[in-house]
């Protein structure tokens, strides 16, 4: 496809829409919007726009569209997919400024949010009214909602939550054209009719561009037991995944830590864990839900299939709603 360069006239139009201040085409903009996460790849986009409303984007997609500059959206710039880089240059169009959580609807468990919103900002907004929205990325202090949207992000607690693309409800896109659409409605069985609202997950900015999202909450859930497994060998926490399964336990969060992985942590942070040298691998366990009583006992079924490969026990803490790791090891699982 061959697209024109970003002329005088576009960005004085672009200007007439947004001001100055959010048209930035000079070396220092250009640097920092050239890149995402994606290995050493660059590459620079003649202007960068910064709009703050849905009739904004609309404009400058209108005049993108009659000027054929291509234009990528972009949220924080954490992809590893390279979604965000303006490989045919043109316009970086970042939702850095759409950034407010408009409603929190506690009655019917969703929430509207603009695409700027920080995961971590939305998690700890719910929380505070104990709701909770799960899709939990390892970027999720910095990666952005429309971002999260695009790629379908996901994390630890995918295993039993699932993923970004299982809490979108709806949302509002504008298209390449400026036309603003809806993609569904805010419920959660709608039987007929193309879902262009998941058609619009996973879409890396190239169908259009998602201005609001209205998201499905759930419950907050008020306790959680998270247990580190040492194993002699990956292999056998790779099979203690299964076994896992297997036993009839779904745990809230499952994630494998090598060796390195966990000697890294430990000189990085305060968690301390011992690490003797027959540990090659272990399991990052976490089961959650509002009975305590119920989280030991499904503890203590995990303790059964680490015993049958022959692991041994150990584990870690969480306080209910606290961040802070504390307290490790064998005695809580011994006394269970
Ligand atoms: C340290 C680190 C840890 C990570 N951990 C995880 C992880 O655990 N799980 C995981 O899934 N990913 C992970 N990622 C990848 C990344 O954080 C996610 O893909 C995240 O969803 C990207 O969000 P972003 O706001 O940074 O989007 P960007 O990187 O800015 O953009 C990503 C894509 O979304 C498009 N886009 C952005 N906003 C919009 C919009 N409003 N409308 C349409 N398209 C849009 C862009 O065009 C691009 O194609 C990690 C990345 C890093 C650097």
């Amino acid at each position: 496809m061959q697209y024109n360069k970003v002329t005088t006239e576009v960005i004085e139009k672009l200007e007439c829409i947004l001001g100055k201040d959010f048209v930035l085409a000079d070396d220092e903009t250009v640097c920092n919007y050239n890149h995402d996460y994606t290995e050493d790849l660059k590459y620079n986009p003649e202007v960068v726009v910064k709009p703050r409303t849905a009739a904004e984007v609309s404009e400058i997609l209108k005049i993108a569209n009659a000027h054929n500059v291509p234009v990528t959206p972009r949220g924080a710039g954490t992809g590893l997919s390279g979604g965000a880089l303006p490989v045919y240059g043109g316009i970086i169009l970042s939702t850095e400024r759409m950034n407010s959580i408009l409603e929190i609807d506690e009655r019917n468990l969703q929430c509207t949010v603009e695409p700027g919103v920080i995961n971590q900002h939305l998690r700890d907004s719910v929380e505070a009214k104990g709701l909770f929205y799960p899709p939990d990325p390892a970027s999720r202090g910095s990666c952005f909602i429309g971002g999260n949207l695009a790629e379908c992000a996901g994390g630890p607690k995918a295993v039993k939550y699932g993923v970004t693309k299982d809490y979108v409800l709806n949302c509002e896109v504008v298209l390449p054209t400026g036309e603003i659409i809806w993609t569904g409605a805010n419920v959660l069985k709608n039987s007929t009719g193309y879902n262009l609202t998941q058609l619009m997950v996973g879409s890396e900015g190239t169908l259009g561009i998602i201005t609001k999202v209205v998201l499905k909450l759930i419950p907050f859930p008020s306790e959680n037991l998270l247990m580190l497994v040492p194993f002699r060998t990956s292999e056998k926490a790779c099979e203690a995944v299964s076994a896992v399964f297997k036993a009839g336990i779904t745990p809230s969060a499952m994630e494998f830590m090598e060796r390195d992985a966990l000697k890294f942590v430990m000189q990085v942070t305060d968690v301390k864990v011992p690490l003797p040298d027959y540990v090659q691998a272990h399991l990052l366990i976490e089961v959650d839900g509002n009975d305590r009583d119920v989280l030991l006992k499904s503890a203590k079924k995990y303790q059964k299939c680490y015993t049958v490969l022959n692991a041994k026990k150990y584990c870690l803490q969480t306080p209910p709603n606290k961040k802070q790791i504390y307290g490790a090891h064998a005695e809580l699982l011994a006394r269970l």
